[in-house]
């Protein structure tokens, strides 16, 4: 039996992680992939509130943060224009927030974070089942681990699915994931930047007949250069269903930036796709407590305690409930 068990090793998890053991608290903790980090590996990330960036800063020290004052520009034929009106609730997030920028590459704070950590973790373990009377997980390789505490790290509604035992009530989603935008990111390694812009660009290109815009992103790449390029395209449902069509979708990105910046061959170094059911939003439903059930805590993005947080972005989110929780006192199980 262990006392207190993480799931799921992405921001929530580590921070969790993190708050047990400046607490003294024995833990351990199951991570579905080879790697810790989880969403948060897709780098750049947008924080907006001076909380999150103060909590982020307590565990790791050694970053410093930058705010700007985020300019909207829309690169039309070599030109960067402003652009007006007519972009979707997720554009306008990455095109007009004034986030804080760390000094350091996104993922070297996951690294950060996870270091004092990640020996906890075990790595290739999937969670298949719960059961809430036992007080057991079930792994997907046949071995199961007993909890005093469980803290779920992963998304909300698996957590549902997996359960078993008295039937737990599920909080009222305020936005379905059905709403939420959905995409692709696609990301440059570059031997050097492919324009000097430190906002958001928004590269704007045709697809059959959908007027499309990927919004580049420009980022520290690991070694604190400004080389990486990300390029979020949110796609329509029709388009998202299809993976050969998201996969040509891409290819005509790559081919209007191609005549751009002929360049972009010769530079790129490394080039990744990540394909995005959900891009940057979950399903967010207020709940009066981060206990699910007894002795079962949700701790990321998808659950709000207070009404003025229901617009909050996750990383903010997730770090206020990872606050609530390390405010607590807790009891070491016996
Ligand atoms: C492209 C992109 C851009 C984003 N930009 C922003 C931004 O600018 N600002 C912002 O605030 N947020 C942003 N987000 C959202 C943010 O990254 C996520 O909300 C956050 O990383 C969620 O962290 P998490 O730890 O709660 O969940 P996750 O990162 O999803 O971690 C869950 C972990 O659980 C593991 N897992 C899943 N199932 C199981 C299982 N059955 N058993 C064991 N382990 C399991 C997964 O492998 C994963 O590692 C962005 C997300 C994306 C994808």
């Amino acid at each position: 039996m262990e006392p207190n068990v993480i799931v799921g090793g992405g921001v929530s998890g580590l921070l969790i992680a993190r708050v047990l053991q400046e607490k003294n608290l024995s833990f351990v903790g199951f991570e579905k992939s080879a790697r810790l980090g989880g969403r948060g590996e897709v780098g750049s990330h947008r924080i907006l509130k001076p909380n999150t960036v103060a909590l982020l800063t307590e565990f790791v020290p050694e970053v410093s943060w930058l705010t700007t004052e985020a300019e909207v520009q829309e690169r039309v034929k070599g030109e960067f224009t402003p652009i007006r009106d007519g972009y979707s609730e997720a554009e306008k997030f990455y095109l007009t927030s004034a986030p804080y920028i760390p000094t350091a590459p996104f993922d070297q704070i996951l690294e950060k974070l996870a270091a004092p950590v990640q020996e906890r973790f075990h790595y290739q373990k999937t969670v298949t089942q719960i059961h809430g009377d036992t007080k057991t997980i079930e792994f997907s390789d046949g071995t199961e681990q007993k909890f005093e505490k469980l803290f779920w790290c992963s998304d909300l509604s698996l957590l549902f699915k997996l359960w078993v035992g008295e039937p737990l009530r599920a909080p009222k989603a305020n936005k379905k994931a059905a709403d939420m935008p959905s995409g692709v990111n696609l990301t440059f390694d570059l031997e050097s930047p492919l324009f000097e812009s430190k906002n958001t660009v928004v590269l704007p290109f045709r697809f059959k007949d959908f007027k499309l815009r990927a919004l580049g992103i420009p980022d520290l790449n690991e070694d604190g250069l400004p080389h990486r390029l990300q390029c979020m395209i949110f796609l329509p449902k029709e388009l998202m269903e299809d993976r050969e069509e998201v996969a040509k979708c891409v290819r005509t990105l790559k081919r209007e930036l191609l005549k751009e910046f002929p360049e972009l061959t010769q530079k790129t170094k490394r080039e990744k796709i990540v394909y995005l059911p959900v891009l940057s939003g979950e399903e967010t439903a207020q709940w009066a407590s981060l206990e699910i059930a007894p002795d079962i805590y949700y701790l990321g993005p998808q659950i709000y305690l207070h009404e003025d947080q229901a617009e909050w972005k996750n990383l903010d989110l997730l770090v206020s409930n990872v606050s609530h929780l390390r405010s607590k006192e807790f009891q070491p199980a016996s």
